[in-house]
């Protein structure tokens, strides 16, 4: 017999926790039968750690006739968890099923304390699974769409944009361990290569340190203590990163190794199902290698055209000639959301509002844009968005990719093996739900909750302070760079540009400039940036950059200026 919700309440006021946590094992022993033509995979909740499938009993095709949940699973927690669900829902019609407040519930049972955050995903799958179920017998029935009620959490928490409170960089420079100790010339380190990875506050550092130390297991596997601490951590780490995104669900966040691999599991494991000989794939001329050559690659294997959309004279996407290379053959428009060589800011919204028209997906390089500028997955309407931890203060080997949930659905896995099974037979296999189906193998654990910390920390310090923070330093830079003789600055005006300067100065190869700033103690950066297209298209083969990060000051321009000052009377002298 299945218990009502008001028993399961007393009963579990009356116990104790580790009772409360038995007695979950035992909730589900009442459920009624599920029908084995039911295992089918339509049926089965994505999302879930364990098997779980689910469906409704509707008596009657009218809007008012009550449902009856019918769900299982191999597992005796899940099972526990579906009884409540089946108390919760059962005998309320589709309507009141979409009004009812089932955190209530969960709040009220504590759930949270006995169940990993792994676990509250697969639950938040059976919800909405439920919710999907009431809302497709409401359409069948006429009644229409119901209004969903309230805003994301994630929407309510995002910044002010307008009451930017400012930084101080003195204070944040103090958080950063690696800035505070000095060269052996007594200077302290000017920074000014955060674009290729930026330094780590304390606290990241400090919870790398805390997980090795306290309770390093591996994720997903164990459910001992360390295990279940692992997976907390773990999985928490994916919901700070969603809400920081402003995704609808942790579940759209995918851990990867970083941005260059995250772009090629989207050109591999969704390019190659979508784009077909004939298609247009369309990209810019500022883009990393990291989102050109997979682009490149998967043009050429699938028989489709890479086209660039033009870019202004001042290196910005000419939205006027957009309309000459975007169409309906255009498959994907892969592009960054800020340029790591030119410092351009993409009008990405735009955009992907024109590239909407046409059917496209669009893929958006977050690399440099992400650490620096407010994103927002939901309102940029983004099919994928993908990061690395070390440009967001974090830790190397670890990113993410963003994917909307029917992209990731149709987007195949390219690395086999782990935690993203679901069955292997011996003729065939078949995959876990996202983000398991793309996280093969062990993942970087430990990097993965320190990113969280990482992203914690600029929340913690605000993204739009360090933005404004970032903007001003960049002002102030270029307009003391433009007073040195023969200089070239590549890219637009500060409106259009993040905290990314590249330069060249005449009778000065980048690479001994670059080798004089640091006998000032100023690290930048030479080269082609990983951006060779552009750098041909500029004319160039190599240029001198400065990026700049929420610890960078006032102090660090102007010792820049002095270390230019020094290069060009070290090599006017010669
Ligand atoms: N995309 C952009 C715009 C970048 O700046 C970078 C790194 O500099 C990448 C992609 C590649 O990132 P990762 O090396 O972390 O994969």
């Amino acid at each position: 017999m299945l218990m009502t919700l008001d028993e399961i309440f007393e009963e579990f006021a009356d116990l104790d926790r580790q009772d409360q946590s038995l007695y979950l094992l035992e909730l589900g022993d009442g459920l009624p039968e599920f029908p084995v033509c039911g295992r089918t995979d339509e049926n089965r909740v994505h999302g879930c750690q364990s098997q779980v499938w689910l469906i409704a009993d509707i008596s009657g095709t009218q809007e008012t006739a009550p449902f009856t949940i019918i769900a299982d699973s191999d597992s005796n927690i899940v099972r526990g968890l579906i009884a409540i669900l089946a108390a919760s829902y059962n005998g309320k019609t589709a309507r009141e099923i979409l009004e009812y407040d089932i955190d209530a519930v969960f709040h009220r049972l504590n759930l949270q304390q006995h169940i990993t955050p792994q676990r509250r995903n697969g639950l938040r799958g059976m919800v909405d699974r439920v919710l999907t179920l009431a809302r497709m017998h409401l359409v069948t029935c006429g009644g229409g769409e119901p209004v969903v009620r309230g805003r994301s959490p994630a929407v309510e928490s995002r910044p002010d944009l307008k009451n930017i409170p400012p930084l101080n960089p003195d204070d944040i420079r103090r958080q950063f361990p690696v800035l505070c100790k000095l060269h052996p010339s007594g200077l302290r380190p000017i920074f000014l290569d955060s674009a290729a990875s930026a330094q780590k506050p304390q606290c990241v550092i400090e919870k790398e340190r805390e997980v090795e130390e306290q309770y390093f297991a591996n994720a997903h596997r164990g459910t001992y203590q360390f295990g279940l601490r692992i997976d907390e951590e773990f999985e928490g780490s994916r919901a700070t990163i969603a809400t920081f995104l402003n995704a609808a669900s942790p579940n759209n966040i995918v851990f990867t190794p970083g941005t260059t691999i995250g772009i090629n599991m989207i050109a591999s494991g969704w390019g190659r199902r979508h784009v077909h000989a004939g298609d247009e794939i369309l990209t810019t001329i500022m883009e990393h290698h990291a989102n050109f050559v997979p682009w490149q690659q998967l043009a050429k294997e699938r028989g489709a055209t890479l086209k660039l959309i033009p870019l202004t004279p001042d290196g910005r996407i000419d939205l006027d000639q957009l309309d000459s290379v975007l169409n309906k053959r255009t498959r994907v428009l892969a592009i960054t959301g800020m340029s790591n060589m030119l410092g351009t800011v993409n009008p990405i919204r735009e955009l992907v509002r024109r590239a909407r028209a046409m059917g496209t997906c669009v893929v958006v390089d977050g690399a440099q844009s992400v650490p620096h500028l407010p994103t927002d997955v939901i309102a940029d309407d983004l099919d994928f968005l993908v990061f690395s931890g070390h440009k967001l203060y974090g830790p190397t080997g670890v990113g993410v990719l963003y994917g909307k949930p029917e992209r990731l659905e149709e987007m195949d896995p390219i690395i086999f093996g782990g935690h993203m099974i679901s069955e292997v037979r011996i003729d065939d296999s078949s995959w876990s739900a996202a983000p398991a189906k793309f996280e093969a193998g062990t993942m970087p654990i430990v990097q993965a909750i320190a990113l969280g910390t990482a992203v914690e920390w600029v929340q913690k310090t605000g993204l739009a302070s360090i933005h404004q923070h970032e903007q001003s330093l960049t002002t102030l830079a270029m307009e003391r760079l433009q007073t040195v003789p023969g200089i070239t600055i590549y890219g637009p005006d500060v409106a259009h540009r993040g905290g990314i300067i590249t330069f060249r100065i005449d009778g000065m190869h980048p690479e001994d400039l670059a080798a004089l700033l640091d006998q000032k103690d100023v690290s930048a950066r030479h080269g082609h940036h990983c951006t060779m297209p552009l750098h041909t298209y500029l004319g160039v083969s190599a240029t001198t950059r400065v990026s700049l990060a929420a610890y960078n000051t006032v102090d660090d321009i102007a010792a820049l200026m002095d270390a230019i000052e020094f290069a060009l009377k070290t090599l006017i002298r010669r």
